[in-house]
């Protein structure tokens, strides 16, 4: 029934996971379509992280754009995590949920001098992206603020274009090959340059994509006189099917480890490690919970139309990612390929020609990986509703986010 981890390397994960019993009941409770997070898979991920790193002086700061219900923000916090932020928004939030301005970290990408002025003025670690908005930084407040640099380390990583971000045609952060000028503007403003970031992209399994990273930084460190962390993003790849590997996290601390017993800081400051991971916290925490409407035989194959769509969740038409799929209504039906897809007028598929356990009508089918860039990406297309949210924690199921309703859809219009 739970084709999905039933290797012994995952069994420490499988204890955490929520059954197709549970997910039956609480959909059952709360009706679908129903995004489920589970928070004690959350902490058992940061705990394999902290674990691995234990020997290391690390930072990590959750990458929240995964997922921001405020619920699952103060989840984090609880554990004892930091957060990292992709918009001023997202500071905002983290605010919200009682984070501490030291422990929020605002990593920048294209946006205008004011939001950075606005996240200095809120007192959170900020990381800037551009000559110009270093500049522009610089002229403002010189020494007065300690400031993070996020470079590109022209690096190729990534499980797919559209998520890698440190290559050489990637607009994220300042190019390696820029530092001369990177250089002239920390000396002529006399810049307080407190941290070095690069994130190379997202579902990275390669652990010496990591090490390559760190190698980039290296030659780069000793330019920073009052650099205090290097920061390496997140990224770490989580098993989306049977077989997938994850990130060796345990491997990788111990290269980061080698790394800097090998590489002393020549300008004799201690150098905190700071790591960003969203995917890697969340992804396997969250469930999406879809009821089946029809069922379609055609020559090319048997439909299974959901009640949700690429609405609710886009990876799989977006990053061609693969999501697992079971049907916890039939878990031991006879197995029949499907192909399954959304009620959205647009073509959404979310698999094809899937071996399933037979499907009917009212079935209620799980995607798994569902918690990071699930509800976060998802819309209103089709003047669809958005899900609701609900969080099982310490063996009680939490609804964190009400179901859209339609004057969500009308609020904003000017009638
Ligand atoms: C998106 C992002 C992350 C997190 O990436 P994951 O693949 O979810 O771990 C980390 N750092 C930055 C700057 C990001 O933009």
């Amino acid at each position: 029934m739970d084709a999905f981890f039933i290797d012994t390397k995952f069994y420490h994960l499988k204890m955490t996971k929520l059954s197709s019993e549970q997910l039956l009941n609480i959909s059952q409770q709360f009706g679908t379509p129903l995004y489920v997070y589970n928070a004690e898979q959350i902490t058992a991920q940061y705990k394999k992280l902290t674990t691995a790193f234990a020997e290391t002086d690390t930072k990590f700061f959750y990458a929240c754009k995964a997922l921001t219900n405020i619920n699952i923000l103060k989840h984090i916090k609880s554990i004892g995590c930091n957060v990292d932020c992709s918009a001023i928004n997202e500071v905002k939030l983290a605010l919200m949920a009682g984070f501490e301005p030291a422990n929020i970290l605002y990593t920048s990408n294209g946006i205008h001098f004011s939001e950075i002025e606005e996240a200095q003025s809120l007192g959170v670690n900020i990381n800037i992206d551009s000559l110009s908005n270093l500049e522009k930084f610089g002229e403002k407040y010189g020494h007065s603020y300690p400031v993070g640099i996020r470079l590109r380390p022209n690096i190729m990583a990534g499980g797919n274009l559209k998520i890698s971000t440190g290559h050489d045609k990637s607009k994220f952060g300042i190019p390696a090959d820029q530092l001369d000028q990177v250089l002239e503007l920390v000396n002529k403003y006399q810049l307080f340059i407190q941290n070095l970031h690069i994130h190379t992209g997202s579902d990275i399994k390669d652990v010496a994509i990591f090490v390559k990273g760190i190698e980039v930084l290296f030659d780069i460190i000793p330019h920073f006189k009052e650099l205090s962390s290097i920061d390496l993003g997140g990224g770490f790849k989580v098993p989306y099917k049977k077989g997938d590997a994850e990130t060796d996290i345990p491997l990788l601390a111990q290269k980061v480890k080698e790394a800097f017993d090998n590489h002393p800081n020549p300008n004799g400051k201690h150098l905190q490690v700071w790591f960003e991971p969203g995917k890697f916290l969340v992804s396997e925490a969250g469930y999406l919970i879809a009821e089946v409407n029809v069922i379609k035989e055609t020559t090319a194959t048997t439909f299974v139309g959901l009640n949700t769509g690429f609405n609710h969740l886009i990876r799989p038409m977006f990053y061609d990612a693969y999501h697992q799929i079971d049907n916890i209504s039939n878990p031991n039906g006879y197995v029949k390929e499907y192909s399954i897809v959304g009620n959205i007028c647009e073509t959404d598929t979310f698999a094809w020609d899937r071996p399933m356990a037979e499907i009917r009508e009212g079935d209620l089918l799980v995607f798994y990986n569902a918690g990071a860039y699930g509800f976060e990406m998802s819309s209103n297309f089709n003047s669809r509703l958005k899900p609701a949210e609900v969080m099982v924690k310490e063996g009680k199921t939490t609804l964190i986010r009400k179901k859209d309703t339609l004057e969500d859809l009308i609020r904003n219009q000017v009638i």
